[in-house]
């Protein structure tokens, strides 16, 4: 099993993933992709569009903007309920949400219930805590013109927030589509975005962050069928994570969410849960969401949110069923489960098994030897037909071919193909593959 500081570390080394930015010391709770991590973000999420989306007649992409009027907020419940219990060492002064450091209490955990459990405080070992106090996680800002002196109710007017989730900027254009598509139900909205939560203590890497990309889908669903759809949507869901994305089947598995845990309007909800190198973690949510939000936007904006049956005339409000997942989340599952370290020839190496459809690089293309023009000038050749065809193909002349090799295993690339004395005479190159470590030789006319 891999272990998290080593997949960091190879994120780092060969820039998949950075600390948000590094050159100031950093920002907690922040990640920079660099160019092999959004490339392979890039394409997890590209297969989740083409998945979701486009290979589906039933499915609508949409992209809203991260600031939203904050009524939006407001009829969501984020403004008064989007909170996590904050407690404070009054010793050290350390905050720390409550239920991440205390066993056996959950989110909506009171002062004295906390107490009893006599945690000590992590930074400085006392127990000396504060109430606890409910932290709303989402971040605000001030949209327009907004002065250091202007009154506090002028500033109040110009707050907003950045989404804390992806969902309510498809739930707010639900009646733009259905006014302009007619669409027959079920029918899905699909979006893939950025979303923000102010996490009291940001950790486990790319797991809890601050900010995140979500792939969010409400599937409208006429309320008599929601039990059918909810099966099909979690199907196509493990469709996706084992057969697209590659992961496999023992590392993922389904938590029923019992009533008492469940967001109170949610009917039922699976977590889909992995094991990450630090444990078992969720993965994404599929929930049933009733018609919560549709009824509280149908309220806060006066506005119909009603459906027609097109066949029977029938009006309702549909319910919704909703697979969520997170981007960085998915990134981490894919990497821990491509990471391997091995020994070929009594020699240690570290390699990224990473599926050919992930793979920032398809093929990486080289010389044997730098120093021979007509080499260089072959490889060239080969390396541009490649990229022609396939788009994401690296070169590499640097060092000898094992190093080139180690580093090409370390960042998932599939296959090596190496231009030698040979391909002058015959046309033909060594492809090394990554995973076996063998080497064939084929025709460049076959690549
Ligand atoms: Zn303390």
């Amino acid at each position: 099993m891999s272990k998290l500081e080593d997949i960091v570390s190879l994120c780092k080394r060969r820039g998949f993933i950075f600390p948000g930015s590094d050159i100031y010391g950093g920002m907690a709770g922040t990640w920079d992709f660099g160019p092999l991590g959004v490339s392979l973000k890039k394409k997890i999420m590209d297969e989740w569009w083409k998945f979701f989306v486009e290979d589906r007649e039933d499915t609508y992409g949409i992209d809203a903007a991260i600031l939203m009027n904050p009524r939006t907020w407001v009829a969501s419940g984020h403004t008064a309920t989007f909170a996590d219990p904050l407690v404070e060492c009054k010793e050290c002064k350390s905050r720390f949400r409550a239920d991440k450091i205390a066993e056996g209490i959950n989110e909506s955990v009171t002062t004295e219930e906390f107490l009893n459990t006599h945690t000590k405080c992590p930074v400085c070992g006392q127990e000396n805590w504060g109430p606890i106090r409910k932290f709303n996680m989402m971040f605000t800002t001030h949209v327009g013109a907004v002065l250091p002196d202007d009154d506090a109710e002028t500033a109040e007017k110009n707050v907003a927030y950045l989404r804390p989730e992806t969902a309510q900027g498809i739930f707010t254009n639900y009646k733009n589509v259905v006014d302009t598509f007619y669409p027959d139900l079920p029918f899905g909205l699909a979006q893939q975005g950025k979303a923000f939560r102010n996490e009291i203590s940001p950790r486990d890497f790319i797991l809890r962050d601050r900010e995140c990309s979500q792939m969010e889908i409400e599937y409208f669903v006429n309320p008599n069928t929601w039990e059918e759809n909810f099966e099909t949507m979690r199907e196509l869901q493990h469709e996706f994570l084992e057969d697209v994305i590659g992961l496999p089947k023992e590392k993922l598995h389904e938590l029923e969410v019992p009533a008492e845990d469940r967001a109170h309007y949610s009917k039922r909800t699976i977590d889909f849960m992995f094991n990450y190198p630090n444990g078992e973690e969720e993965l994404m949510g599929l929930a049933y969401r009733t018609d919560f939000d549709l009824q509280n936007i149908a309220r806060e904006s006066g506005k119909s949110m009603e459906y027609r049956d097109k066949v029977t005339n029938e009006t309702f409000v549909p319910h919704v069923i909703e697979p969520s997942i997170g981007v960085e989340r998915l990134v981490l599952a894919v990497l821990s489960t491509a990471y391997f370290e091995d020994e070929i020839n009594g020699e240690k190496r570290t390699v990224l098994k990473l599926p050919e459809n992930l793979a920032p690089y398809k093929f990486c293309v080289s010389p044997l030897l730098k120093n021979k023009p007509e080499l260089v000038e072959k490889a060239k050749e080969v390396y541009n037909t490649l990229r022609k065809k396939y788009g994401n193909v690296t070169w590499d002349d640097s060092g000898n071919i094992g190093k080139r090799y180690r580093k090409q295993d370390e960042i998932g690339t599939p296959k090596c193909i190496v231009v030698d004395f040979d391909t002058l005479e015959d046309d033909t190159v060594t492809i090394r593959d990554r995973d076996t470590t063998e080497q064939i030789r084929e025709k460049i006319a076959n690549l």
